[in-house]
C-alpha cells in the first residue's frame, strides 16, 4: 500500500514531503537541545537555537505556501548558520556541533539545488577557516570543555536527525534505482520483442526477409573465407490455394506451420528457413560445396514436404516447386540470388511441379523474351501482324494438293518474322493461346472456302491446336462458330493434336472429340512418334490420322532404326485403320521411300515450304491436272 502511494507521487511532491520531513526532524532535534540547553543554563546556545528554530519555522510555513525552494534554502541556511553560530560561541572546531556539517552538505545536494549547494559548502569552509584563525591569532578563543552527558546528548541528537533524514533520502535513492532497474529490463525485453516482430513472422515464427537478408550476407561472408556457395532456394506449395479454398483459412495457417517445421528440420541450425508469406518460402544454405550439395537438399526438402499431413482429420498432401540459385555463379547479392531462384522455381511450376530447377542465363533471357513477346503479342492480333500461310500436302498414290496445313507467322514491326516455335509457347503459357487459335481457326476456314469457291478443289485444311486450347471449354463452340461462319463443310477440317493432349486420358476430351467427329470434323495427331511409348490412347481417340515426325522421317534414309520406327508405325496405322502423313519430307529418296514403306501423305520442303495464301493459290493451280501414272507423279513432284 504504502509503495502503492509512494509510486503514485510524482517526483516533485515526493521531494517536497521530503523536505517538510527534514524540517520536521531538524525542527525536533532543535527543540530537544534547546530544552537540554535551557537546563543547564547555556543561554547564548539557546537563544542561537530559538533564532534558528523561529527561522524553521517560517520554513514550515513557506513550505505550506507552496514556496518550496525558498522554504529548503531557508532551511539549509538556517541550520548552516545555527551551527556555525554554535561552534563559535561553543568549543569551536572541537564542537560536535561539527557533525552536522557533512549532513546539511548530503540534504542540500539531494533536496537543493547546485547553487545551494555550493554556497553551504563554501560558507561552511570559510566559517571553519574564521574559527581557527581566530583561535590562533587569539582574536576569539574556543575552550575544550569537559565531556558530560550533555555532550552525548548533543551528539546522539545530531545524529539521530542526520540518520533518520538520510534514511528516508536513502531510501528514495535506492527505490529510484530499483525502479530505474525494473524499467530498464522492460525497455530491453520491449526492444527485443519488438525486434523479433520485425524480424519474424508472426504465423510460423520463421524469420522473414528482413532477417533472411542479414543471415545471408553473413553467410556469404563465411562462405567467402571458406571458398564455399551459398544457395538459395525458393520455394512455392503447388497447390496450398486448394486446401486453403476447401478447407478453410484456419487448415491453411496449420498446414503452413507444419510445412515450416518440417523445412526447419530438414536443414542444418546454421541454415535459414524463411516465410516470404504467403504460401512461399526462402532457404538460405550456406557452405554449399557445389550445386549437388544444393540438389541434394532440394531432393531432401521435396521428399519431406511430399509426405502427407493430417489437417482437420483429413489426409493431405502438398508438394512444392523448389528454385535454386547460386552464390557466387548466379549473382553476388540477396535480390538478385532471390529473383533469380524465383525465375527458377517457375521453371520448376513449368516442368509439371513437385520439382526443383537451377537458375541458369538462358532462363534469364527467356523470361525477358517471354515479357516482351507477351505484351507484343497483345497488340499483334489488335494490328493484324499475324499471318497464315500453307503448306501443301500431297496424296502420294494421286499426286496431287489434297489440303494444306495452316501455320501461323507474326510479322513484328521491328523484329521482323517471328516463327511460331518461338512465341506459341509464350502464347501457351499466357494464355494468349486462346484468343490467338481462335482467329487462326476463323482464317483458316475462311480462307479454305474462298479456294473453294475459286474452283481450287475440295482441300482439307489441318489446324493444329494447343492442349491450353482443350482446357477452356469453347473448343466445341469454336469449331463450330468457325465452320458456321465461314461455310466451310466440316469435312474438309481437320484438326491437329498434340499427342501429351490424348495422354491425359479424360472421358470429357473423348466425348468431345466424339460430338465434333459426328458433324464431319477429322483428327490427326501431330508429331506423332516422339511422345509416348503407350499407344492405348489410339483406341479410346479414335483419330483418322498419325502425322509422322519430321525427326523419323529427316534421317530416313540414314538410319536403319529410324526407319524401322517409320514402318513400324505405318505398318500399326495400317492395321488400325489409319491414314498417315511423313511430314518434313525434304527430298525425291526420302519420298521414294516413303512411298515404299506405304504412306499415304506428304508435306515438306521437297514440295514447298509454308506460303503465303495467294502464292498457295497459284501453286496448287500449277499442279493441276495432276499426272497419272505414280513415278511419273513423284518425278513431276521433285521437278517443282
Ligand atoms: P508443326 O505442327 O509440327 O508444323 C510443322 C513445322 O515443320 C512447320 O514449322 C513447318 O514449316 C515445318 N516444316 C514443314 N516441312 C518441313 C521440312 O521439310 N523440313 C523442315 N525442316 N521443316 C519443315 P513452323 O511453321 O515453324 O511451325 C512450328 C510449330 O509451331 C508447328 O509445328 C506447330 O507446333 C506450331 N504452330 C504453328 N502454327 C500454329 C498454330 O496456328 N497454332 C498452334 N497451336 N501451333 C502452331
Ligand atoms: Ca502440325
Ligand atoms: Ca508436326
Amino acid at each position: 500500500m504504502a509503495d502503492d502511494s509512494r509510486s503514485t507521487l510524482t517526483l516533485a511532491q515526493l521531494q517536497q514531503k521530503r523536505i517538510r520531513q527534514v524540517l520536521l526532524l531538524s525542527l525536533g532535534g532543535m527543540v530537544a537541545s534547546c530544552l537540554h540547553n535551557l537546563l543547564v543554563s547555556n543561554w547564548p546556545s539557546v537563544i542561537a537555537l530559538g533564532v534558528g528554530l523561529a527561522l524553521l519555522l517560517w520554513a514550515l510555513w513557506d513550505m505550506g505556501q507552496g514556496r518550496h525552494v525558498r522554504a529548503t534554502t531557508v532551511m539549509l541556511m538556517t541550520l548552516t548558520v545555527m551551527i556555525t553560530t554554535l561552534i563559535w560561541i561553543a568549543q569551536g572546531v572541537r564542537d560536535p556541533a561539527l557533525l552536522a556539517y557533512p549532513a546539511i552538505l548530503v540534504f542540500a545536494s539531494l533536496l537543493g539545488n547546485r547553487r545551494l549547494f555550493l554556497g553551504l559548502l563554501a560558507t561552511m569552509i570559510v566559517a571553519v577557516a574564521v574559527v581557527v584563525t581566530a583561535n590562533i591569532q587569539g582574536w576569539h578563543l574556543n575552550a575544550p570543555r569537559p565531556v558530560r552527558v550533555g555532550t552525548f546528548i548533543d551528539i546522539s541528537l545530531i545524529l539521530a536527525v542526520t540518520g533518520a533524514t538520510a534514511w528516508l533520502l536513502a531510501g528514495d535513492l535506492r527505490r529510484a534505482l530499483a525502479q530505474l532497474q525494473q524499467e530498464n529490463a522492460r525497455v530491453v525485453e520491449s526492444q527485443t520483442h519488438i525486434e523479433y516482430l520485425a524480424s519474424h513472422d508472426a504465423l510460423t515464427g520463421l524469420p522473414n526477409r528482413v532477417l533472411a537478408r542479414s543471415r545471408f550476407d553473413q553467410l556469404v561472408a563465411q562462405s567467402r573465407r571458406d571458398d564455399h556457395h551459398v544457395a538459395m532456394l525458393y520455394l512455392d506449395l503447388d497447390n496450398f490455394k486448394s486446401v486453403n479454398d476447401s478447407l478453410g483459412h484456419l487448415a491453411g495457417d496449420d498446414l503452413l506451420r507444419e510445412v515450416s517445421q518440417r523445412l526447419v528440420a530438414a536443414v542444418r541450425g546454421a541454415d535459414v528457413v524463411c516465410r516470404l508469406g504467403g504460401d512461399e518460402f526462402l532457404i538460405v544454405v550456406g557452405e554449399a560445396r557445389d550445386s549437388d550439395a544444393a540438389s541434394a537438399i532440394a531432393c531432401k526438402l521435396l521428399d519431406q514436404l511430399a509426405r502427407p499431413l493430417q489437417l482437420d482429420g483429413l489426409e493431405v498432401s502438398v508438394t512444392t516447386s523448389i528454385g535454386v540459385a547460386l552464390f557466387p555463379e548466379d549473382g553476388q547479392d540477396f535480390d538478385t540470388l532471390m529473383k533469380k531462384a524465383d525465375m527458377a522455381m517457375y521453371r520448376a511450376k513449368d516442368a509439371g511441379r513437385n520439382a526443383f530447377r537451377f537458375f541458369d542465363a538462358a532462363m534469364n533471357e527467356s523470361v525477358i523474351e517471354h515479357l516482351h513477346l507477351v505484351s507484343g503479342m497483345r497488340q499483334a492480333l489488335q494490328r493484324g501482324e499475324f499471318q497464315l500461310h500453307y503448306q501443301p500436302q500431297f496424296d502420294l498414290a494421286a499426286g496431287t494438293v489434297s489440303g494444306a496445313e495452316a501455320l501461323i507467322r507474326w510479322q513484328h514491326p521491328e523484329l521482323g518474322l517471328i516463327p511460331p516455335a518461338r512465341f506459341i509457347p509464350v502464347a501457351e503459357k499466357s494464355g494468349l493461346i486462346i484468343e490467338i487459335g481462335a482467329w487462326v481457326l476463323e482464317e483458316a476456314c475462311r480462307q479454305t472456302m474462298c479456294w473453294q469457291r475459286d474452283g481450287l478443289g475440295d482441300l482439307t485444311i489441318s489446324v493444329n491446336l494447343s492442349p491450353v486450347q482443350f482446357r477452356r471449354d469453347n473448343v466445341e463452340r469454336l469449331v463450330l462458330n468457325a465452320l458456321q461462319a465461314s461455310g466451310l463443310p466440316a469435312n474438309r477440317l481437320e484438326l491437329e493434336l498434340t499427342e501429351s493432349l490424348l495422354i491425359e486420358d479424360s472421358e470429357h476430351l473423348s466425348a468431345l472429340l466424339g460430338r465434333l467427329r459426328a458433324v464431319g470434323v477429322s483428327f490427326s495427331i501431330d508429331d506423332f512418334g516422339t511422345g509416348y511409348s503407350n499407344l492405348s490412347y489410339l483406341k479410346r481417340f479414335e483419330v483418322e490420322r498419325l502425322k509422322i515426325d519430321q525427326s523419323f522421317i529427316r534421317r530416313l534414309t540414314e538410319d536403319t532404326q529410324d526407319e524401322a520406327i517409320v514402318r513400324a508405325i505405318i505398318q500399326m496405322a495400317g492395321s488400325l485403320k489409319l491414314d498417315t502423313v511423313a511430314e518434313g519430307v525434304e527430298d525425291a529418296d526420302t519420298l521414294a521411300r516413303i512411298l515404299e514403306l506405304g504412306c499415304h501423305h506428304g508435306q515438306g520442303f521437297y514440295w514447298s515450304p509454308a506460303l503465303p495464301a495467294a502464292q498457295f493459290d497459284a501453286f496448287v493451280r500449277s499442279r493441276q491436272p495432276a499426272a497419272s501414272a505414280a513415278t511419273d507423279r513423284v518425278a513431276m513432284a521433285g521437278d517443282a
